[in-house]
């Protein structure tokens, strides 16, 4: 079973005529369903914007968007925007949460936008605060938490909808080594124990190492490691 299917993708940005940049050329992907998938990039390979069209926020000139057994390509805004929310969860080297609202609340509140009951949201919030072992700050503003207690509470708002597939772009990026391997382990488990896909980009040989495949792109081609 294939979550995600990327064929033959490419995407050029113009910067100013005549000036063009092409940062994805003839990328295959896919990645099965459980499947956890390391992407090793440099700075500069094209690694956000392969990450931007396979979540459904970036399309590209050429080439077929699988998610989920429906194709997506060429789709409307509206159509990818319903699939990227019930299916996608992003996560980033920063966590990106609200800061006025607490730990819970940022975990709710895409649940309530996507039609969820207030009590099934709480419920779900603190089911998945107690997996990543932050159920005690529950109710702490970001700054009143860690820096991975930060990126685990917004593991659990990645996974709030019940997505298919995970995105990530260096999820432990901004911690310190002994914290990042810590937190890459919570991450781990969380993925493995919902049954999700992930696509995980990293510089970390030894993370990746820890996933089941990597993958590598060079200057917008991609190869297996
Ligand atoms: P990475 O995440 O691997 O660092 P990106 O996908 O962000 O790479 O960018 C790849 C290349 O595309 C870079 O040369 C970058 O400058 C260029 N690029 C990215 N986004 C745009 C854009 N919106 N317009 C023009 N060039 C862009
Ligand atoms: P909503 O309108 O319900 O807030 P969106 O449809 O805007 O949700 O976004 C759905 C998902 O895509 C969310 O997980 C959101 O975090 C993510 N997202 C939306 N826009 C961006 C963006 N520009 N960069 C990264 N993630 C985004």
């Amino acid at each position: 079973d294939t979550v995600l299917a990327l064929q033959g993708i490419a995407k050029t940005y113009n910067v100013g005529l005549p000036s063009q940049v092409e940062v994805l050329r003839g990328v295959d992907l896919s990645v099965d369903a459980g499947e956890i998938v390391a992407l090793v990039a440099p700075s500069g390979a094209g690694k956000s914007t392969l990450l931007h069209i396979a979540g459904l926020l970036d399309t590209p000139d050429t080439g077929t968007v699988t998610l989920a057994g429906q194709n997506l390509t060429g789709q409307s805004d509206r159509r990818r925007t319903l699939a990227r929310r019930a299916d996608v969860g992003f996560i980033y080297q920063f966590h990106h949460l609200l800061p006025e609202f607490s730990a819970l609340e940022n975990i709710v509140l895409p649940q309530l936008s996507n039609g969820v009951t207030k009590g099934e949201a709480r419920a779900r919030g603190l089911m998945l605060l107690d997996k990543v072992g932050v159920a005690p700050r529950a109710h702490h503003r970001p700054a009143e938490l860690s820096g991975g207690e930060q990126q685990r509470v917004a593991f659990c708002r990645a996974l709030a909808n019940g997505p298919r597939l995970l995105l990530a772009d260096e999820p432990t990026g901004n911690l310190d080594p002994a914290t990042s391997d810590q937190v890459f382990d919570t991450l781990m488990t969380l993925v493995r124990d919902t049954g999700l896909s992930a696509l995980i980009a990293t510089h970390n040989l030894e993370l990746a190492a820890r996933m089941d495949r990597t993958l590598r792109l060079d200057a917008g081609r991609l190869s297996t490691a």
